[in-house]
């Protein structure tokens, strides 16, 4: 059956495929976005945006959107340790709206729920959306094809473009020949959603180490926080089966952070989905006719909580290119290759160096913290790389991504 075809077709509506859709359907573009699921589950994905994507938010025109839905801004950044005294780890909190004029700090938000209304949003600009659809095939060209399944009939779209905003592991990118490199598993990294954690400080946000763990609370508002946690790999069945939320709980019962028990008590609200921690990241995101955004065009390690922030930075450049320009040839899409790459290439290194320094559990790992800490004191511009997760990753000097100065601050190469 043939459908009228749209100038643009997004596959996925999650983050990446709403916002876009939301914004070129805002500025007259004929959107149609193919969604493969028809309820938008809490898969646990990220619900923190950083300062710097609370930033590209508004410069997209989505941020009154989240605040109208709940969003939840945090004011309070402290690093635990159980290397460091707590009297020292609160001396040096962050007051994360001073981070970044205007940002506020990070805004927290339900990741089913910004998807449901970055739905809501595009489809009241005029996008239509088609949930559920299966057998799903791009092919590159000019115009490029889209042929999917659904509601009982196989279609097919011929538009001026296919955006890929199908996500990790999406389809589109392998269908139009694009080559995912992957770094290898540096550890386990678990997420959940707890309620009835009314006594955490709604403000707070805290990433702490202790023992076997490396554990991280953001609250969402109203006794809710989503919480994560880093384990070794060699710890893979640790929250398997019913137990795991469990498990997950009493891994917070930890000496270095105040009130930790407020969290292990709290109880678990969502699925508790264990990720491998790694980097993978498409060189070249654009075929003729096809451009990949969001985590199709390759995803930062989660252990920073960079892709949502990466997410809205690729739907501003899309956006621009695309309204900026009568002809959709790739090459209106050379700016945000080229941007992109060296985005993922310094987050990349930021999520490495983080991951050494906070989810390396032996004695080894533990001398290194130390020794990183050591330095850092000496130091303060040593803490410049880590602070690129909070005020994006083009902030911070060039310099301080060169391989050398990393080497510095790691005690030698880091890859
Ligand atoms: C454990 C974990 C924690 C994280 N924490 C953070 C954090 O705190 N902060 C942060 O910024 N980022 C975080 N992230 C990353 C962030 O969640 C992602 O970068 C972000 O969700 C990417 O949005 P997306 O729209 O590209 O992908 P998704 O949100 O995954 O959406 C993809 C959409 O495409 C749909 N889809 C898939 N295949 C098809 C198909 N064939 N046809 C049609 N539709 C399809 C899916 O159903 C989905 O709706 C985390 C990720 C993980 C795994």
């Amino acid at each position: 059956m043939s459908v009228a075809s749209p100038d643009v077709v997004i596959v996925g509506a999650g983050m990446a495929g709403g916002a876009l859709g939301t914004v070129l359907a805002r500025a007259g573009v004929n959107v149609l976005m193919l969604e493969r699921t028809r309820v938008h589950k809490d898969v646990v994905r990220g619900e923190w945006i950083a300062p710097w994507g609370v930033i590209e938010a508004q410069r997209l025109g989505v941020y009154e959107d989240y605040i109208g839905a709940g969003g939840h801004h945090l004011r309070r950044h402290i690093n635990y340790d159980e290397l460091v005294p707590r009297a020292e780890s609160e001396a040096a909190t962050i007051d994360m709206p001073a981070m970044l004029d205007g940002s506020r700090g990070p805004l927290c938000l339900g990741h089913p729920t910004m998807c449901n209304l970055l739905n809501a949003t595009a489809e009241r600009a005029g996008a239509r959306l088609a949930r559920g659809v299966g057998r799903l095939i791009v092919r590159t060209g000019s115009p490029p094809s889209v042929e999917y399944a659904h509601d009982g009939s196989t279609h097919t779209v011929t538009p001026r473009l296919v955006v890929g905003a199908d996500g990790r592991n999406g389809v589109v990118a392998r269908q139009i020949g694009c080559e995912l490199n992957q770094d290898p598993e540096h550890h386990l990294f678990s997420g959940m959603l707890i309620d009835g954690a009314h006594d955490w400080p709604e403000d707070l946000q805290i990433v702490a180490v202790e023992g076997d763990v490396n554990v991280l609370a953001f609250p969402q508002g109203n006794g809710k926080v989503r919480i994560y946690m880093g384990f070794a790999s060699e710890q893979r069945t640790r929250l398997l089966g019913p137990e795991g939320p469990k498990h997950f709980l009493d891994a917070w019962r930890l000496e270095c952070v105040p009130h930790a028990e407020v969290i292990a008590n709290a109880n678990p609200i969502s699925p508790c989905i264990t990720y491998p921690n790694s980097d993978a990241w498409i060189d070249d995101p654009v075929r003729d006719g096809v451009v990949l955004i969001g985590d199709a065009a390759g995803r930062n390690d989660p252990i920073t909580g960079q892709g949502q922030s990466i997410t809205h930075r690729d739907v501003r450049l899309v956006r621009d290119a695309l309204l900026g320009n009568d002809e959709w040839s790739p090459v209106i899409f050379e700016d945000y290759v080229t941007e992109r790459r060296e985005r993922m290439r310094r987050l990349r290194t930021v999520a490495r160096m983080t991951a050494i320094r906070e989810s390396e559990f032996t004695a080894a790992g533990r001398q290194r913290r130390l020794e990183i800490h050591e330095r850092i004191r000496a130091n303060p511009m040593f803490a410049a790389p880590f602070a690129a997760a909070f005020m994006g990753p083009d902030a911070i000097p060039a310099e301080c991504f060169a391989d050398e100065f990393i080497a510095q601050i790691m005690g030698g190469p880091i890859w």
